[in-house]
């Protein structure tokens, strides 16, 4: 096998809708990667948020290291909320200019753990080359000026480095990324960057990120995006096409796809703050909510009879407390995949809420603008449904959760590199 791989992240794809898209030949390029490949069922980080989790694949460890909690949540140290971009109401409420700023570099600058390391920073330290194409979770060694002046502030990211026509390592002539997000531009600019790179076989380890699928799926709900998955499958077979054929492709990299989390229905939404005291600082958003406040016991108990939430936790002394309608029992997290690790390392993150609160089966919270995704699909919660993702690996075997997708990949880019010449 080659030393060189790719990593291809689809937003938001559930295992069930894979495994049909694979079962009915569907998506056609995902069929012949899946005939090719080991296929597994994965488990994502918690909360099952696209920051959260992307963060988390990206430096192969849970939000207690990563420092990355939730896609809003208020920040200690400046007395303000953070919002990555739950909706444009959240992000016009939380201010646009700041929301934007923190997304785009600060989550990566200033939010996301200094000595958490990025696969990026370990690939490029090693003398080999990485490449990103639009995660949100990018940090590498390189500075980068964004190719509108002043439209965002300098950045640093791997090598090579592609973010959504802001800013660029190559000039690619791809076209913008924010034409038409429903039509898949986002996708279409990333396709381009992806068979750029791959025309020159120009990276050692390449991130390929298409979000469009998850857009998709919050309107039409986990199971009725098909036109989007349709585009991903034509966009991961635009970088088969630039290999010059599938045979050449998986002869030159080594190939695992994944998602960052799941997806399921919701019905109904609630406001978490409503069930909070006027002092606690409540950030909530599709399945996950967290309140930062003085006393966690009661600001949980709170939530005992609320309808749409299904458990709270916070940490007493030092140990994990989950509570499910008014009952205390650390048993409740085995009822979740990899319950007791992930909670843990929610809580023990130090940007996240003291009680940490997972929606009820078919509930979502509004966020700060009052949106939310009632009559689509969403995520963010403790359950399977939520936390469980799709892993497919060609040369290489896909590991059990998302947080070993880093070792995996740099055990295979860097094998030679690991061994003195
Ligand atoms: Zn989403």
């Amino acid at each position: 096998m080659p030393d060189k791989a790719i990593l291809i992240v689809v937003d938001g794809l559930t295992p069930a809708t894979f495994e049909n898209a694979v079962g009915d030949r569907s998506a056609p390029t995902l069929s012949r990667l899946a005939d090719a490949g080991v296929y597994r069922r994965g488990v994502t980080t918690f909360p099952s948020l696209t920051p959260v989790c992307l963060t988390s694949i990206a430096t192969g460890v849970h939000p207690d290291v990563h420092h990355i909690p939730h896609l809003v949540w208020w920040n200690r140290d400046e007395r303000r909320i953070v919002e990555y971009g739950s909706s444009f109401g959240a992000i016009r409420a939380a201010g646009t200019r700041r929301s934007i700023r923190d997304t785009i570099v600060g989550m990566n600058q200033q939010h996301l753990a200094k000595d958490a390391e990025t696969m990026y920073e370990a690939v490029d330290a090693a003398g080999k080359t990485a490449a990103a194409i639009n995660i949100t979770c990018y940090r590498g060694a390189y500075r980068y000026l964004p190719t509108v002046p002043g439209l965002a502030p300098a950045t640093f990211g791997p090598r090579r480095f592609f973010f959504y026509n802001l800013y660029q390592s190559d000039p690619i002539g791809a076209p913008l990324s924010v034409r038409n997000r429903a039509a898949g531009s986002t996708d279409g600019y990333a396709a381009a960057a992806g068979r750029w790179l791959v025309t020159r076989d120009g990276f050692d380890l390449l991130v390929f990120y298409l979000s469009d699928f998850d857009f998709a799926s919050h309107k039409l709900g986990p199971d009725g995006a098909h036109e989007a998955l349709a585009r991903c499958d034509a966009a991961i077979g635009s970088l088969v096409d630039a290999a010059g054929g599938f045979d050449e492709f998986v002869a030159r990299y080594a190939i695992l796809l994944c998602s960052d989390h799941g997806q399921t229905h919701v019905h109904e939404a609630l406001r978490l703050q409503d069930h909070a005291r006027n002092e606690d600082i409540v950030t909530a958003s599709n399945r996950a909510g967290m309140i930062y406040t003085t006393d966690a016991r009661a600001a949980a108990a709170r939530l005992d009879a609320v309808a749409g939430v299904d458990v709270a936790f916070f940490l007493e002394d030092g140990r994990v407390v989950a509570r499910r309608d008014g009952a205390e029992d650390a048993a409740i997290l085995d009822d979740y995949p990899e319950g007791r690790t992930r909670v843990e390392a929610a809580l023990r993150n130090p940007n996240a809420g003291e009680v940490l609160v997972s929606a009820a089966t078919g509930w979502e919270f509004a966020d700060l603008g009052g949106s939310h995704h009632a009559g689509g699909g969403s995520h963010g919660s403790l359950t399977a449904g939520d936390s469980e993702v799709p892993l497919l690996g060609i040369g290489i075997d896909p590991p059990g959760r998302t947080v070993d997708l880093k070792a995996a990949l740099l055990a295979h880019v860097l094998r030679r590199a690991a061994v003195p010449a």
